[in-house]
């Protein structure tokens, strides 16, 4: 017999809620995480929608502030102010979710090894059996009826365990720094500063402010010019440490379950193809994930016929969402400076804004892109780049 019913692998968000649903529902469940401490050196501005407290059930603790209004700067320096009529996210000290998120799932009975990293993955009749090794150069190993990967940007192992992988990526940056202003947040555009994406600077604590973009160009030199933006903005004080560069997965994964095996989030490619952002669909995958792994358990069935039940089910939920989201965000990476202040200009116009307001959703946001792009002067300006959105035409029926 296995000594655990689950291996989780990975204490990002997505590992320790799916650890966390499991112990819950009263599996013995182990998650092995690499670094000493869950939640140190994270690489994410910590925006998640508001709702994802409730949803999830995950306490407040981590939570720094909510947000309601931006200011989008284009590329020469023209601004347009948003404000939803509810607070659409909030940002959490990113940290402290994780370690809130680890306490949740430890309380719960799943168990978690930090400093272990791990370095094979072996399948056979009885079980998969996991070989560790610490930073010390520790070995061990540990037997499980199931698997799930949840390792963020590193595939090896289910590249190892043939599973597919995310085979595009943006690059993304970022760095804290006082601010001089008590500023909203801001995102800003254009070729120059983030090329392909969008770069941004969110308020944390008083004082403080979070800055980065995400391109699919050279993320450092980017970085180098948004900061030249900030300081002609007034937003930023003191330098600080030096900024770290993180890839972020685009696109749809091709097979995210074998035998006994399945990948969440980022692993998955469970990411917004739009902005970057993780965190809520990796904690959805995370929730797909766990009751397979409970029916798989229940049924004493790990083939991967029955587990393919797991890709069907999160792609029904997400694949809309990342399929859109990542044409739309194709198409706005071939616009030039000039083209996106003529977008800046269009939403600036009556119909846009209050159909954002209407229809604006932080984590849904297919609903609302299709409906954009169906306005004449957005379609029009998609067509002169040569990308009129005929893709999108099978989602408008
Ligand atoms: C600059 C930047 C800003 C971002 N801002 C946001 C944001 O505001 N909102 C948002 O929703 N998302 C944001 N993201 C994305 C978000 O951080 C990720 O999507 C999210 O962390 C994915 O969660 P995860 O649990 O799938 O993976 P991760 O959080 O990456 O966790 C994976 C864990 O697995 C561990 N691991 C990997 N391999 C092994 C192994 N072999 N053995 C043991 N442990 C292993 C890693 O150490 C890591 O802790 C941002 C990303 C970047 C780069």
């Amino acid at each position: 017999m296995p000594e655990y019913d689950v291996a989780v692998v990975g204490g990002g968000p997505s590992g320790l809620q799916t650890a966390r649903l499991l112990a819950e529902r009263g599996l013995h469940v182990v998650l092995f995480e690499k670094k000493d401490e869950i939640g140190a050196d994270v690489v994410c501005t910590g925006i998640v929608g508001r709702e994802i407290f409730h949803e999830f059930g995950l306490p407040e603790d981590s939570l720094l502030g909510d947000l309601r209004t931006m200011t989008v700067v284009g590329p020469s320096g023209g601004s347009l102010h948003y404000e939803h009529p509810s607070t659409f996210a909030a940002i959490v000290d990113r940290g402290r979710f994780d370690g809130s998120l680890a306490s949740i799932a430890r309380q719960a009975g799943a168990e978690i090894r930090t400093g272990r990293r791990v370095v094979s993955v072996s399948l056979s009749s009885k079980g998969i059996r996991l070989r560790t090794r610490s930073d010390r150069g520790e070995s061990g190993s540990c037997s499980a009826s199931i698997l799930v990967l949840a390792t963020g940007i590193h595939h090896d192992l289910q590249t190892g365990l043939g599973l597919g992988s995310p085979r595009a990526f943006l690059r993304g940056v970022q760095s804290e720094a006082e601010t001089t202003l008590d500023a909203e947040p801001a995102i800003y555009l254009g070729t120059g500063i983030a090329p392909g994406a969008f770069g941004w600077a969110v308020p944390t604590t008083p004082g403080r402010m979070k800055i980065g973009l995400i391109t699919d160009k050279d993320p450092a030199r980017c970085f180098a010019r948004l900061l030249d933006v900030l300081r002609l903005d007034g937003r930023r004080g003191e330098a600080e440490a030096a900024a770290r560069i993180k890839p972020i997965a685009q696109g749809l994964v091709a097979r995210t379950s074998g035998e006994r095996v399945l990948v969440v989030g980022e692993a998955a490619g469970q990411v917004k193809t739009t902005t970057g952002g993780g965190i809520y669909y990796g904690l959805l995958g995370a929730r797909v994930a766990s009751d397979i792994v409970m029916k798989a358990v229940q049924a004493r069935d790990f083939r991967a016929s029955f587990l393919s039940e797991y890709d069907r089910l999160w792609r029904a939920v997400l694949k809309r969402e990342i399929l859109i989201g990542h044409y739309v965000r194709k198409a706005f990476a071939a616009l030039d400076d000039r083209q996106i202040e003529k977008l800046m200009d269009v939403a600036r116009q009556d119909g846009v804004i209050p159909l954002v307001r209407a229809r604006g959703h932080f984590d849904w946001q297919s609903g609302l892109l299709v409906e954009l792009l169906r306005q004449a002067p957005i379609f029009r300006l998609f067509r002169e780049i040569g990308r009129p959105p005929a893709f999108l035409k099978k989602f408008w029926s």
